[in-house]
């Protein structure tokens, strides 16, 4: 299929791996193009045959209950994200030369030839968070843009939908990048990188390749952590066209070609005149909420591509200003008796748990759930400090608790053994129980959370529900 925009559909035989969020509409794009389209799919539940049954009364061919057989003539799979790369599909796909995309493939190869410039972000923690931030400063500068891809509109909708686009804040994950062999992005940013879906890429090294992609064929920025030295080496690693520049942000006084901290001013020294003498103030460390440091870096990072981008320094405050964090993430629920309570049950891993128990400082910690095989030794000795108290719930909270017995052996610990629906009442009665007034009590749980929640929102909720009953 080369490596450019595919024009002629009619006829090509495309399969479809797997139904779901991705696999629906991708079937029917490419069935509306002329293509020949089977859809393979591993489950055959209910919910499988009603979209299986949507998609026969269209004309496309669906195969329940077997995603491994390469169907017969396919020359392209198009697959849903998650599908991990050793499956026998694959094999099978490889062995016979058949290309294999994902849904971020799929919509960059489907694009109009003068489409909406892409800013990418990736990272482990604060994707959704930057590409939002960035979506908002693009907005202030009076440019029609959307916030798509591993977050709210799909990208799908976005290349192909009715709505003219100048540029797009795109999200995407390690799997999305995966799939993404021809992506070239006008500009991209790694946020960090720490262990997590290390089962699906395989390695750790596996993993940062993936994320590296996001720079392959970059025109304008490459953008990296400067505290996060493996940004960096994707940096170097990647291949880019010729001009395009490596800016960093960093929380510290930017270098030239850096965007960073000075005296609470988010300074540029990267897009400006003159970069070894002057630096541009963008905005203040206040105009950024939450003004959590990690946060602080997420702000960096969407200035940087903003400004790769050609936008000014005041759309950059204006656009920080306007932005609020989803629900979920450092969000403040209430204060009770002098105790602030804090949701960040989107903090599902320990590098995002570790940015969010380091913007406070003597907090009562409710944390556990499904750790996913991760361990906690560093962050236990990292938090051990700050730690007034440690409340644990959820199916893996012994890994928890014996670090905090290895790092933190002083610091009192409630071990919750129930899994209940009024377990989270219980684990915010006992975190008042040991907080003192000026403490933080911060569910930021390290884990995720579907042992006891439908998922990370439901936990956050029960949470803010819980602190309510308490306040009552
Ligand atoms: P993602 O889309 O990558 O999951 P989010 O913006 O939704 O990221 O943030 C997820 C969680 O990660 C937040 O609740 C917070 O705990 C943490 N987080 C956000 N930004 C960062 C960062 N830059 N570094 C470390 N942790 C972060």
């Amino acid at each position: 299929m080369g490596s450019g925009q595919v024009t002629d559909w009619q006829g090509k035989h495309v399969t479809v791996a797997g139904l779901g969020v991705s696999g629906v509409p991708a079937a029917k794009v490419l069935h509306g193009l002329g293509a020949r389209v089977t859809v393979v799919n591993d489950g055959d539940d209910a919910r499988a045959r009603e979209q299986a049954a949507e998609l026969e009364a269209l004309g496309v061919t669906v195969r329940l209950g077997d995603g491994d057989t390469l169907p017969e003539g396919a020359e392209l799979i198009v697959t849903a994200p998650g599908w991990k790369p050793d499956k026998p599909l694959f094999a099978a796909a490889g062995a016979a030369g058949v290309p294999v995309w994902g849904d971020v493939e799929l919509a960059w190869r489907l694009r109009k030839p003068d489409a909406a410039p892409w800013l990418a972000v990736t990272g482990t923690n604060g994707k959704t968070t930057t590409v939002q931030m960035l979506a908002s400063i693009l907005e202030a500068a009076g440019l029609r843009t959307a916030a798509v891809g591993n977050i709210g509109v799909s990208l799908l909708d976005a290349v192909l939908g009715e709505e003219e686009y100048d540029v797009l804040a795109v999200e995407l994950s390690s799997y999305q990048l995966h799939w993404a062999p021809s992506l070239r992005a006008h500009s991209a940013a790694v946020l960090n990188l720490a262990p997590d879906h290390l089962d699906w890429h395989g390695s750790m090294e596996a993993y940062a390749a993936d994320k590296g992609r996001i720079y392959e064929g970059n025109r304008v920025a490459c953008v990296y952590n400067v505290a996060d030295k493996a940004t960096e080496d994707l940096v170097r690693e990647a291949d880019v066209e010729e001009g395009c520049r490596a800016i960093g942000f960093t929380l510290g006084t930017p270098g030239p070609s850096q965007l960073g901290v000075v005296e609470g001013i988010l300074v540029d020294r990267a897009f400006v005149e003159n970069r070894h003498k002057n630096a541009q103030e963008l905005a203040e460390v206040s105009d950024v909420t939450p003004p959590a440091p990690h946060n602080i870096a997420n702000a960096l990072a969407a200035a940087a591509l903003a400004r790769a981008y050609g936008v000014p320094a005041s759309a950059v405050r204006d656009g920080l200003r306007a932005f609020t964090p989803d629900a979920h993430r450092i969000a403040h629920v209430a204060d009770v008796d002098g105790v602030a309570y804090v949701d960040d049950s989107k903090a599902t891993n320990t590098h995002a748990a570790q940015a969010s128990l380091a913007a406070y400082e003597s907090i009562v910690w409710i944390a556990g759930g499904l750790a996913k095989g991760a361990t906690f030794d560093e962050l236990a000795a990292g938090a051990a400090k700050r730690l007034r108290g440690a409340v644990l719930i959820g199916r893996d909270r012994a890994l928890i608790r014996e670090a905090l017995a290895r790092h933190a052996p002083e610091v009192p610990v409630v071990d919750l053994d129930r899994t209940d629906t009024g377990a989270m009442l219980r684990a915010v009665q006992e975190a008042r129980r040991l907080a003192r007034p000026g403490d933080t009590v911060l569910l930021a749980p390290a884990c995720a959370s579907m042992d006891m929640f439908a998922n990370y929102n439901k936990r956050g909720d029960a949470f803010a529900q819980a602190v309510r009953e308490l306040g009552a």
